[in-house]
């Protein structure tokens, strides 16, 4: 037997860590007159009941970028804030029979390793079927939820339309999939992710003290971590290596495509225990485009 339900923890005050079975993390922020909620997981549980057992105040729901794990339960709400150049990809999150519990299940056992702590079933799905409105998610934008400000920033990359949220209460940084270890950014010139994550990283102390990103706790561990900062130190140095021509490559199967060959990846930094699998490595793995290095017309000046 192992646990059905999503656990909860709060990592700050008022603000609360959803770890939905291992898979994903999503956020709830409650502040003195509203509440904000960053991504709705995968979608197996009522988490409109989980939103309503925290807290009673009346809340927005902001989506990182459109990906299953971020997007899954959706149609739980009303509506969602997501960036417009993330929409293309949410029918894939939407159609219920598009993810189905055995690919979720073997999702997990690819993303976990050891798959000894949850116990989910297939009657467990539940994306929501409302017709949900998407409102535009930009740069800059501010939640102000009374006593605390949550503002959003924009880092292509992972996808075109990343976003990442600074709450200015707590100093954490909620950053969805924009700076894991393990980024992957096929569609997006590597000079411009590594702008972004340059200008992410400058922020590091100043506005925010602590990462949180959407997969910090996972199946064989349930031990509620920040990033360490050094990932992000890293991630930069590896897309650097790149641009600068002196990388050293590795080969990555994808998770969560394992029939696909593996794809060449910048690995760099020490090696380190990952947090989902029995092995070791390099501390980051950065995916990229060989045909996307810089941006058109961009004179090659490494950030
Ligand atoms: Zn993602």
């Amino acid at each position: 037997m192992g646990i059905r339900h999503p656990l909860v923890h709060e990592i700050a005050k008022d603000t609360y860590l959803i770890n939905e079975f291992g898979l994903c993390n999503h956020y709830i922020l409650v502040g003195s007159e509203r509440a904000l909620v960053i991504d709705c997981g995968m979608g197996y549980y009522d988490m409109v009941a989980l939103i309503a057992s925290i807290t009673d105040k009346p809340y927005d729901v902001v989506i990182t970028h459109g990906h299953p794990d971020h997007a899954g339960m959706m149609h739980q709400f009303d509506q969602v804030y997501i960036n417009e150049k993330d929409l293309p990809m949410l029918p894939w999150a939407a159609k219920p029979d598009n993810f189905p519990i055995d690919e979720f299940i073997w999702n997990n056992r690819l993303h976990v390793g050891d798959w000894w702590v949850w116990e989910v079933t297939e009657d467990m799905a539940n994306r929501g079927n409302k017709d949900t409105k998407t409102l535009p998610l930009n740069e800059g934008d501010v939640f102000d939820l009374g006593n605390r400000k949550v503002t959003a920033y924009s880092l292509p990359g992972h996808s075109e339309g990343c976003m990442y949220f600074i709450d200015d209460m707590t100093r954490i940084a909620f950053t969805g999939d924009c700076c894991n270890y393990n980024l992957s950014t096929r569609t997006v010139p590597v000079s411009t992710v590594l702008r972004g994550l340059i200008r992410i990283y400058s922020d590091y102390g100043v506005k925010y003290d602590r990462i949180f990103t959407g997969h910090s706790t996972y199946c064989g561990s349930l031990d509620v971590k920040a990033m360490d900062i050094e990932v992000l130190r890293n991630l930069i140095e590896a897309y650097r290596s790149l641009l600068r021509g002196d990388a050293v490559f590795g080969m990555r199967r994808m998770q969560l495509f394992p029939d696909k060959p593996p794809h060449k990846v910048v690995y760099y930094g020490p090696e380190v225990q990952y947090p989902h699998e029995n092995d070791r490595g390099p501390m980051v793995c950065a995916g990229f485009n060989e045909d996307l290095l810089w941006e058109e017309g961009e004179e090659h000046i490494i950030p």
